[in-house]
């Protein structure tokens, strides 16, 4: 059976314990989502979302974590420690992680193979800059990305991909229909012969999703959801966002 959809908010470096507000107003417009609804908050937040979600159907997640379990790495989280905190997802090669802390193919691996390990769903993200694109590089550079980023025992159940156009990420720019078909398509392609069930997990758009362009993007082939930034701050946004997605079946 096809794993549910999954819409993904990002909420970034944004956000206070004020903001739950929108977390409780989210989970009162879509008490029983028809799809898998999760929101990554700064990682200080991250249990106190989960404490004030804990009776509805919302999942929260990290949006990062260390390849180690434990250990002298000041300023550092450990996948073992969001799990602890009520996390089911950490979303791990951000383009802003890759730019900002140099993460490299090998590092999101590696983080990935310790998310896998404390039981949490790796969100792996992969993108080509603009530069890349008008260069023909697009298909070549997420290939080595899906290539080096994935750890060996991936499957439908412990990873999820999100493509990202790097240019796209908070510009208000969407690639089109047929740029995102191509590139979840060629995905799909390259998951196809790994082991396990990979061919069938969840490939997510992200990039200036929002609710007015979301249900196009979601009738698109193998877009299986998103991952969303800007939108996924405001209850109302995020909750457009949920519903397109659930109307898109
Ligand atoms: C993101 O950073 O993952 C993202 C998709 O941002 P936005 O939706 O704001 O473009």
């Amino acid at each position: 059976m096809a794993p549910r959809k999954l819409a993904a908010g990002n909420w970034k470096m944004n956000g206070d314990l004020a903001s739950l507000t929108e977390i409780d107003q989210l989970c009162k417009a879509h008490p029983e989502p028809g799809c898998d609804m999760l929101i990554c908050p700064p990682a200080l937040l991250v249990y106190p979302m989960v404490a004030s979600a804990q009776t509805h159907a919302l999942m929260v997640g990290g949006q990062d974590c260390h390849a180690k379990e434990s250990g002298a790495h000041t300023g550092d989280i450990s996948a073992a420690q969001l799990r602890d905190a009520g996390a089911d997802y950490v979303i791990l090669g951000h383009s802003e992680r890759r730019a900002d802390h140099g993460e490299t193919n090998a590092d999101v691996a590696a983080k990935a193979a310790a998310a896998h390990q404390a039981g949490l769903i790796a969100i792996i993200c992969v993108g080509e800059t603009e530069a890349q694109r008008d260069a023909g590089e697009t298909l070549s550079v997420i290939g080595d990305q899906i290539a080096g980023s994935l750890p060996e025992r991936s499957d439908s159940a412990n990873t999820v991909i999100a493509y990202e156009p790097v240019w796209a990420i908070g510009t208000g720019r969407t690639p089109t229909n047929e740029q995102i078909a191509e590139v979840h398509g060629f995905i799909r392609r390259q998951l196809d012969g790994r082991t396990g069930d990979a061919v069938n997990l969840r490939l997510l758009y992200g990039g200036s999703v929002k609710p007015v362009n979301a249900a196009e993007i979601f009738a698109i082939p193998n877009v299986d959801g998103a991952l969303v930034g800007g939108a996924s701050l405001k209850a109302a946004d995020f909750g457009g966002i949920v519903a397109a997605l659930e109307a898109a079946g």
